[in-house]
């Protein structure tokens, strides 16, 4: 075990100031920190605050408007797609909220074999999936221990089908040590993603009652860790309903800030997941601080206000309609066709007594695809980036309104198109022609001598083409 690091980063007393201070915010001012949003350089803790506390549902309109503006200019019309996938739901903390909490007695508990992660991955694969979440309790296999995941890790990347593997693999496991990062590193993932859940340190000891994940300051530290051995691309995010959310909203702001203090570069993404219910969860099904689709809507738009480079991961927690609204307003990368239990995908329904939480959204791959065109977004299965060491602070100075646009919507061009041909339903290939010739019509000169040879090479048998 390492040497502990105090995270005081995390300054409660300023947070609480600053809220307080928010509430005297007039409208003109408001108008003013929309204004500096859209010259794209994020905002200040403050700044947050005050776009936090507005309530005049015409100013809200305003702050959409914003953040629809700086979503299109740094991100373009691209939506990033990938699945979770679930290896084991054994766990030895005690996360109030969670179903795989070690004493909860109604979940039938699964670590999947390396046999059983190649079947899930084969069933994604012949879905058209390319990126993948590793997602697990905190608890390994006896006689592997961390091993577990870095053989998980291997056999996913091993796995193909006739038309490939997975092309990135990002993990979501709880925290680790230096040398365990660093392992993990050169296993090839894409990000490490951990969520603090909550940064109110009394609500965080109130709902991790045993285990390892008691540690508030080990957990707030792992991105730093991570970052220490080498991993470029980090997601971090609070789980919204256990506390305020205006307070996890500036504590995230001050963790972004430290990021950039130390490394010269915050969060690759931030995800924005909202607390369901879970079987065995009085919490999950009353959040102590349940935040309104209302309320949530403006928490992504503030954020793509905030930190216009960092992605923004919305999941399957959300009903459809939720989701629809978030792409407009912010939101950059999203999964699909998700199952939250191990050995969900080959299952032909999931089992929502191992599952973590219940999804709001149980459409397949297709069906989601074929609505984000229809919507005038590309579908990307993309992961150029990593693969050329775009990551970082690299991939962030890329990030700037005009540089993306010549990779990242190409990029989501060519893959969409492969996976048009590949695995697309007849439907979903209509609504897709149509998008990629009003995508293709919208192009500079530029984007277009780009493009058009990619599309060229995918057309004529070539696959995963990227620049
Ligand atoms: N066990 C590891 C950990 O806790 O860091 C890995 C991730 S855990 C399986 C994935 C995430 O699911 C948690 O970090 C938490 O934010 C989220 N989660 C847990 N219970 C949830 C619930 N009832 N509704 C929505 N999200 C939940
Ligand atoms: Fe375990 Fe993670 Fe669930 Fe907590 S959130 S009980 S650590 S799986």
């Amino acid at each position: 075990m390492q040497k502990e690091v105090k995270a005081q980063f995390i300054d409660s007393e300023q947070i609480d100031k600053t809220l307080v201070q928010s509430q005297a915010v007039d409208n003109a001012c408001v108008r003013d920190i929309l204004a500096k949003a859209k010259e794209l350089h994020g905002l200040e803790m403050a700044e947050v605050a005050a776009l936090s506390a507005v309530t005049d549902p015409g100013l809200i309109e305003e702050m959409f408007a914003a953040a629809r503006q700086v979503k299109q200019e740094i991100y373009g019309s691209r939506l990033v797609l990938f699945a979770p996938l679930y290896v084991s739901n054994r766990c030895t903390n005690e996360c109030t909220y969670c179903a795989f909490r070690a004493r909860n007695q109604e979940v039938t508990r699964r670590t999947l074999t390396q046999d059983e992660i190649a079947a899930e991955i084969r069933v994604l694969l012949e879905q058209g999936h390319k990126r993948v979440l590793l997602v697990a309790g905190e608890s390994y296999p006896d006689k592997e221990g961390f091993n577990y995941v870095l053989k998980s890790v291997d056999t996913i990347y091993k796995t193909t089908t006739g038309r490939g593997g997975i092309r990135r693999v990002n993990v979501n496991v709880a925290p680790l040590t230096v040398e365990q990062f660093r392992e993990l590193k050169a296993a090839d993932i894409g990000a490490y993603q951990i969520f603090q859940e909550t940064y109110h340190r009394e609500t965080y000891a109130r709902v991790h009652v045993a285990g390892m994940k008691r540690n508030y300051d080990w957990r707030v530290t792992a991105v730093e860790r991570a970052m220490e051995a080498g991993i470029r691309d980090v997601g971090i995010g609070p789980l919204f309903g256990l506390a305020d959310w205006r307070y996890e909203l500036l504590a995230l702001m001050q963790h972004i800030h430290h990021l950039e203090l130390r490394f010269g570069c915050g969060p690759h993404t931030i995800s924005v997941p909202r607390l369901e219910p879970a079987v065995g969860s009085e919490v999950a099904s009353h959040p102590p601080h349940a935040v309104s689709d209302a309320d949530f809507l403006k928490i992504i738009a503030i954020l793509r206000l905030a930190v216009p480079s960092t992605g923004l991961v919305m999941s399957t927690r959300e009903s459809a309609e939720i989701r629809r609204k978030s792409y407009q307003i912010g939101i950059s990368q999203t999964s699909a066709g998700s199952r939250t239990d191990p050995g969900g995908y080959e299952e032909v329904e999931g089992d929502f007594h191992s599952s973590q939480f219940q999804v709001g959204d149980n459409r397949p791959l297709d069906e989601v695809v074929r609505e984000v065109a229809a919507m005038g977004f590309i579908p990307s299965f993309c992961t150029a980036c990593y693969r050329s060491g775009r990551t970082g602070k690299d991939f962030m100075d890329l990030a700037k309104p005009g540089a993306i646009k010549y990779n990242c919507e190409p990029n989501a061009l060519s893959t969409f198109r492969e996976y048009l041909d590949d695995y697309a339903s007849p439907e979903t290939r209509a609504a897709g022609e149509q998008l990629i010739a009003e995508q293709l019509a919208k192009m500079d000169g530029r984007q277009q001598r780009i493009v058009t040879p990619m599309l060229a090479r995918v057309n004529g048998g070539q696959r995963d083409v990227f620049v």
